[in-house]
């Protein structure tokens, strides 16, 4: 297959359209938890070695002798939607980067699934048939989507495959998108793929879509035997902050035979009908999680404060768990990441070793928030770059902005913090210790992250909760105010937590 010459191009968003913030252009140009804006051959020199879906697609594509051709590559942390001028602007560079390209024969692009603009509700589907009119039928247009995409018509319309991350935390996001490459050496071959797709009947909050449990664990077994059977089934489980009628989750699968693929999504859809019991989407309250934080441990407890996830649009600056935790007396307790860059500053104005009144968290007028006012010791500080050593991003960079580390100081709570400048979800370790601060040193580790955290954090801890905290993603889908979707709630058991006994360590079922 060589000299086949493959375009490829990446645009990601992942938009929370309650989200506090858009994203403009700038956000899309600068770094944040992944690289700023790649142009041509940075595409391909940036992203190198990286568990990113087109650093993964471009080590296999070579290897198979594909000529690659770099355009673009950008992302944006997730927020609110994307304007109408960041859309436009970085789609046009990239439809004229496709026609400058001279004569291609494929087309791989690294696409979220998940993005909603000012003016388009399926920002990906625009994407795809802006490309698939200039390509036109008969150049294969392949592309990966993040387990998080509300895969809609439009978007397996105009693309002859869509390769989804079978894992969350993302550890596969280099493989899904090498996992396009045989696809495009099958298509470029002449062979013609059939595609079924479906949507499932349900939502799925993000914090009970761990792939390592029940019933994902078992639903993700599946692609995997229909691979062995030459069928390619393709599963998202939704974002659900994206509001618009096709968010939920879907599976799309492709054969040569349509039966082939219609047989795969039907097992696929009755399996989660079968198994829509088995989610388990409980949370603590914050008055469980100080009951919890009061235990004694041979490990680190993790309390995920999952709607203030950065990382699916949360502003990274809510205050009810920190609050409930200072005011319990809470010990040994390490929290971050804050977004909060007037604090950072005040704390490098202060200098390393200074005592500085800081009013920490809520700057992004999200209703109902407010800071807490301590006084804090600057253990640290930091320009925030941060080598992630996860096994989710391991050898890339976290810009984080000017860092601090911080400790409180003249309260009975033991607790120490890391604010950032730039908003970043804290799913790794070196968040932490990369400014001298080392989770398995603390009782209690809490993270504003949903999921992807378990990836870096399980390993070192005893026990994982989710905490139920106001923010700006919500995972009680029942609080959102949905004005679009047209997929009902789950359907799942109550897990309670049993609050009469402080020092049980198991939860209670109640089916
Ligand atoms: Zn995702």
């Amino acid at each position: 297959m060589a000299n086949k010459r493959i375009a490829i191009a990446g645009f990601q968003h992942e938009t929370n359209c309650y989200g506090a913030t858009k994203a403009g252009l700038i956000e899309f140009e600068m770094a944040d938890s992944w690289p700023g804006m790649l142009i041509s051959a940075q595409v391909i020199s940036e992203t190198e070695g990286m568990n990113l879906p087109v650093a993964g697609f471009t080590e296999a594509a070579k290897a198979t002798g594909f000529e690659v051709v770099p355009i673009l590559w950008c992302s944006a942390e997730p927020s609110a939607q994307v304007s109408d001028h960041a859309f436009e602007t970085i789609c046009g560079m990239l439809l004229d980067g496709i026609c400058k390209a001279g004569q291609i024969d494929g087309i791989y692009l690294d696409l979220h699934g998940a993005m909603v603009t000012e003016a388009f509700a399926d920002g990906e589907g625009e994407i795809l048939r802006r490309v698939r009119e200039i390509v036109g039928p008969d150049v294969p247009v392949v592309a990966s989507l993040d387990l998080h995409a509300n895969v809609s018509a439009q978007m397996v319309e105009h693309a002859d495959y869509l390769s989804i991350f079978r894992s969350y935390p993302h550890l596969d996001m280099a493989e899904t998108g090498a996992r396009c490459v045989p696809v495009l050496q099958r298509l470029l071959a002449g062979e013609t793929l059939h595609k079924v797709f479906r949507t499932m009947p349900y939502l799925i909050p993000l914090h009970a879509q761990h792939t390592g449990s029940a019933p994902f664990n078992e639903i993700y077994q599946l692609p995997v035997r229909f691979e062995r059977q030459k069928i390619l089934a393709e599963i998202a489980l939704g974002f659900t902050a994206a509001d618009f009628p096709d968010t939920g989750p879907s599976c799309v699968a492709y054969a040569a035979r349509a039966q082939q693929a219609t047989v795969a999504v039907e097992e696929i859809v009755n399996l989660f009908v079968a198994r829509e019991a088995d989610i388990d989407c409980s949370m603590l309250s914050l008055e469980e999680a100080v009951l919890i934080s009061r235990q004694s441990r041979e490990k680190p407890v993790v309390l995920a404060d999952v709607q203030d996830n950065a990382g699916a649009g949360g502003t990274s600056d809510t205050t009810g768990l920190l609050a409930v935790l200072i005011e319990s007396g809470a010990k040994s307790v390490l929290m971050g990441l804050f977004h909060d860059p007037e604090s950072a500053k005040e704390a490098h104005v202060a200098g390393e070793g200074a005592l500085v009144k800081l009013a920490i968290g809520a700057k992004s007028n999200l209703a109902g928030h407010v800071p807490v006012n301590a006084e804090f010791e600057v253990l640290a500080l930091g320009d925030g770059a941060c080598r992630y050593t996860g096994e989710m991003y391991g050898g890339g960079v976290a810009t984080l902005g000017k860092t601090a580390a911080l400790r409180l100081v003249g309260h009975e709570a033991e607790v120490d913090l890391v604010l950032t400048s730039i908003r970043n979800q804290c799913l790794d370790r070196a968040h932490f210790t990369h400014i001298g601060l080392n989770p398995k040193n603390y009782s209690v580790i809490c993270v504003k992250s949903t999921t992807h955290f378990r990836a870096d954090f399980e390993p070192i801890a005893g026990e994982v909760f989710a905490v139920s905290s106001p923010g700006a993603f919500l995972c009680d889908l029942e609080k959102i105010p949905y004005t679009c979707i047209t997929r009902r709630l789950p359907k799942t058991r109550e897990t309670v937590f049993d609050t009469s006994k402080a020092d049980s360590k198991k939860k209670i079922l109640i089916l």
